[in-house]
């Protein structure tokens, strides 16, 4: 990783005017960059100096650059956030999925490990990523759930952060109370920031549903979210599907092919499914023995064949492969394998491959970030938006005795 050059305005040798030059530069450039502040464009916040383009009659540039395009009315945008497993390779974190809708509203599927990290390298307007729906709880689904709820309230977020899981056999296995333990687990954190932050971005609510009903659990200004079972190790995994503007988006979470699955996602526009590695692959990648990679390959995951079963009974506008890691030599054979038992339309997800979608066109491609890439700031909504004092007196007084004196400074500016 390159590293910023800090003697940018330094003390080299250099003649009177080209000093001066240099101190007018400088101070241009404190003035440019004393506060991080997004710019709105047609009421969506972009980072400073970007300006997106609308695109026309479908010529999309062939690489996205976030920020860089305007979603179009009629249009939806779905990215690829994590492809991969619980343990994570570099090229494929894990599970989630990002939607975004041309009406300026974004929905978030299954935050895992992992997938913040890329959130952040989208450059991500997170005052907007307030609802998850999250398929099940397996780490590889909502392991930066946490992550997300602090982030996006330190990024800009200044609503609470909704999280829609399914219940599980018992209470303690659902999602109302997952999310209260990632409360109770984080109270350090979240109690030490309370008040320098707006009050209510520090509030995540859970929104626990029957994973065994095909339900509408998410239904405002045009847009529903539907719930339906899935089989994966125990009760409580589940699949959606969201639609909106005559546009729709089913998101597979962990599960073997099921009837609910291909009734719920017949014809939709975009299906995503799990496709998992053959149990050969496992054994080569993760080591197991046989019998545990038959396990979790063919028994409680969908394989390759299976995927594509599934994909010519559905019958989707595109069909969208994820949950293995796209090195070649896995990527290749989990592509044949899918090949033998379906024919249509095909996208092998990696992390950051984005798909937009309107009713006459599907545009599939892949995101280039800028690995430098800073959050775009935070909002007036957000520095406006009711808070407390900064935390004090959380400190034991004899902690407080050991501070060095004269090493914090004073003031450069009115504090109101
Ligand atoms: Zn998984
Ligand atoms: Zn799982």
């Amino acid at each position: 990783m390159k590293l910023r050059n800090p003697n940018v305005c330094g003390d080299h040798p250099m003649n009177t005017f080209i000093k001066l030059l240099m101190v007018v530069f400088c101070s241009s450039l404190l003035s440019a960059t004393a506060l991080a502040k997004p710019d709105k464009v047609d009421g969506i916040n972009v980072p400073s100096g970007r300006i997106p383009q609308k695109i026309k009659n479908n010529k999309y540039p062939r690489t996205y650059y976030p920020n860089t395009e305007k979603i179009g009315k009629e249009e939806m945008r779905i990215t690829a956030i994590g492809t991969g497993m619980p343990n994570q390779s570099p090229s494929n974190v894990a599970a989630s999925f990002l939607v975004e809708l041309g009406n300026g509203e974004s929905f978030l599927f299954d935050v895992g490990t992992g997938a913040t990290d890329r959130l952040a390298g989208l450059e991500v307007d997170y005052a907007k990523l307030d609802k998850v729906f999250a398929s099940h709880l397996h780490t590889d689904h909502v392991g930066d759930i946490a992550g997300l709820w602090v982030a996006g309230w330190l990024n800009g977020r200044y609503t609470p952060l909704h999280v829609y899981g399914p219940s599980g056999s018992s209470p303690e296995l659902g999602t109302k109370v997952h999310i209260d333990h990632i409360r109770a687990a984080w109270a350090w954190d979240v109690t030490s920031r309370a008040g320098t932050l707006p009050n209510a971005g520090g509030e995540i609510v859970a929104h626990e549903f029957d994973f065994s009903k095909t339900a509408v659990i998410y239904n405002k200004n045009g847009v529903k979210v539907t719930t339906f079972p899935a089989i994966h190790i125990r009760d409580g995994s589940v699949s959606f599907r969201l639609d909106w503007n005559g546009l729709s988006f089913v998101f597979g979470g962990d599960s073997v092919p099921n009837k609910w699955f291909a009734k719920e996602a017949k014809g939709a526009d975009v299906v995503v499914h799990e496709c998992f590695f053959t149990p050969e692959q496992w054994m080569a990648i993760a080591g197991f023995p046989y019998k545990q990679a038959y396990w979790v390959t063919s028994l409680i995951h969908t394989p390759p064949e299976g995927f594509g079963k599934l994909m010519s009974m559905v019958k989707p506008r595109m069909a969208v492969a994820y949950h293995y890691w796209n090195h070649r030599d896995i990527e290749l054979e989990i592509f044949e394998r899918v090949r033998k038992t379906y024919d249509g339309p095909l996208t092998m997800a990696d992390d950051l491959t984005v798909l937009n979608v309107t009713k006459g066109h599907i545009e599939v491609r892949e995101v280039t970030f800028n690995h430098e890439a800073w959050p775009m700031g935070t909002s007036k909504e957000w520095d406006t938006a009711p808070r407390g004092e900064p935390a004090t007196g959380l400190s034991s007084d004899w902690l407080i005795k050991g501070k060095l004196k004269g090493m914090n400074p004073a003031p450069t500016q009115p504090i109101e």
